[in-house]
């Protein structure tokens, strides 16, 4: 009853709740990457990790440029944004005016968008983790203010062990060519 009633005021917001076995999310999950929709996802652990095993082959993390960041950024982030993570891993985006948005432009921009308590509660997350898929995230370079999404290969792409990050652009991804 409780459970219910918690649901009930999820779906009074606007959002879905959704309730199918790990083959089924999976197969749901994997239809949306291919798609354009925008669609965030909170899976079991189990369920990130199938999708990230199968979305991410050394050909796509290629294709994303998704490569695991330096312990140097990590170390930067932890001390000058108050946010740990662990083994994440980002695709950089280089801006015409010379700067390279790394991983902690992106949580930096992260955190004045949306606070640091909706950053770090993202990564704290003890059941389950966020995927989301196609977010519609501008990233802005912050030397000069530049909006970056069209050179970034068709969006950013994050994820981490204890997150499930973010899947951009099918049509990056999956144009096996
Ligand atoms: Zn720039």
């Amino acid at each position: 009853m409780k459970l219910l009633t918690e649901i009930d005021n999820m779906v009074a917001t606007g959002k879905l709740v959704a309730s199918a076995d790990d083959q089924a999310v999976i197969d749901i999950v994997k239809a949306v990457i291919k798609s354009s929709a925008s669609v965030s996802f909170y899976l079991t652990r189990a369920q990130a990790e199938a999708i990230k095993e199968w979305l991410w082959t050394p050909e796509r993390t290629r294709r994303a440029g998704l490569r695991l960041i330096s312990e140097e950024e990590t170390e930067r982030i932890r001390a000058e944004l108050g946010v740990e993570v662990a083994n994440f891993r980002f695709s950089p985006i280089e801006c015409d005016c010379g700067h390279t948005y790394d991983a902690f432009d992106f949580i930096q921009q992260g955190i004045r968008e949306h606070g640091l308590d909706a950053v770090t509660s993202v990564f704290s997350l003890k059941n389950s983790t966020l995927l989301q898929v196609n977010p519609k995230f501008v990233p802005i370079c912050p030397a000069d203010n530049q909006n970056l999404l069209a050179r970034s290969n068709g969006g950013i792409t994050y994820e981490s062990p204890d997150y499930g990050g973010c899947s951009c652009c099918a049509e990056v991804l999956f144009n096996e060519s």
